[in-house]
């Protein structure tokens, strides 16, 4: 039975993996110190054979004895909320925490799969992005220390295989939604659905034109998976290419429910990207893999998680 160390295991995406791996037959451990992942997004697994849960830093690990033949790295707050709230945690978590578990690889001769992020692009002028685009980030400012983390994390993988002869797999994620993100996450999916859940108006920053491409979970652990077992070592992105512009995102969530709730124009955050798209060219040729999963299917199913929360 294969061995897997899931940092970040109580997260959004990181409790989803985890469910993947245990169907899959894997052993799952699961590691997080419960900064933003929730507890109650594994609680259904605690009482599984095959799962254990480890309330441990990354930043701060402790011996881990068991001997472990994979170990993704998804430990870090990630919405853009948390790079004002949290941002030491997440300069740490993509330095020193990156760094302990690179040692924990080697110690295993592990394969490791980290998660970057389309952040590494920072407000990209090439669209859409290809793996070849090397970014347009601001190193010095509110988001710089997610886009940065991400960035050096990325320079450590390349070290590793490099110098340490590491196994190791980066997947560029670009933005992902679905069941299990925090009802304030602060996201534009978990943020719009909540104010229609709790008939509030809805809060677009700046004009609403920018855009994103939004992925849904299931499709994303889909291709983490198909990344693991594929022998690419180099940055691949992953995730939806299908653009939508902020105000057409506001627009499906509102035709999700009756209602006539207003959209309320807000100041856009610094550095925030005008535009996101990725091109997944590689992971279609490479992998085999492509996004299935419509939006509106993905809102749907994210709408229907989130009013049973609420109700819970
Ligand atoms: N956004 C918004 N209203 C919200 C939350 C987000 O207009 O209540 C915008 C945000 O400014 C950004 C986009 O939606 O342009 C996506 O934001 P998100 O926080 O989901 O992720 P990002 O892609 O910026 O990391």
């Amino acid at each position: 039975m294969k061995k897997i160390l899931i940092a970040g295991a109580a997260g959004f995406i990181g409790s989803h993996l985890c469910d993947f791996f245990i169907k899959k037959g894997y052993q799952v451990i699961g590691l997080d110190n419960l900064s933003t992942g929730r507890i109650e997004n594994i609680a259904h697994l605690i009482n599984n054979y095959n799962f254990s849960f480890l309330n441990q830093d990354i930043n701060n690990l402790n011996v881990i004895e068991e001997k472990l033949d994979f170990i993704l790295h998804f430990a870090s707050p990630a919405s853009p909320i948390d790079f004002r709230l949290k941002p030491f945690e997440i300069l740490n978590c993509g330095s020193v925490g990156t760094q302990n578990l690179f040692d924990l690889a080697l110690k295993n001769d592990a394969l490791i799969l980290l998660a970057s992020s389309s952040e590494v692009y920072g407000n990209p002028l090439q669209h859409p992005q290809t793996e070849e685009y090397i970014g347009n980030v601001n190193s010095f400012g509110e988001r710089s220390v997610y886009d940065e983390s991400k960035r050096f994390s990325e320079s450590l993988a390349y070290a590793h295989i490099r110098y340490k002869n590491c196994n190791v797999r980066i997947a560029r994620i670009f933005n992902t939604y679905g069941p299990r993100m925090r009802i304030n996450d602060g996201r534009a999916v978990p943020n719009f659905i909540n104010q229609l859940i709790s008939n509030k108006d809805f809060t677009v920053y700046g004009n609403g034109n920018q855009t994103r491409s939004f992925c849904y979970i299931n499709d994303l652990v889909d291709g983490i998976y198909k990344l693991l077992l594929s022998k690419y070592n180099k940055p691949i992105n992953l995730g939806n290419p299908n653009e939508i512009s902020i105000n057409e995102l506001v627009i499906k969530i509102k035709n999700l429910a009756k209602n006539n709730l207003k959209i309320i124009y807000k100041k856009l955050p610094a550095d925030d990207p005008i535009m996101r798209k990725p091109n997944i060219e590689k992971a279609n040729n490479i992998l085999n893999w492509r996004p299935i999963i419509k939006l509106e299917d993905g809102l749907k199913k994210t709408y229907n998680y989130m009013i049973k929360e609420n109700n819970a």
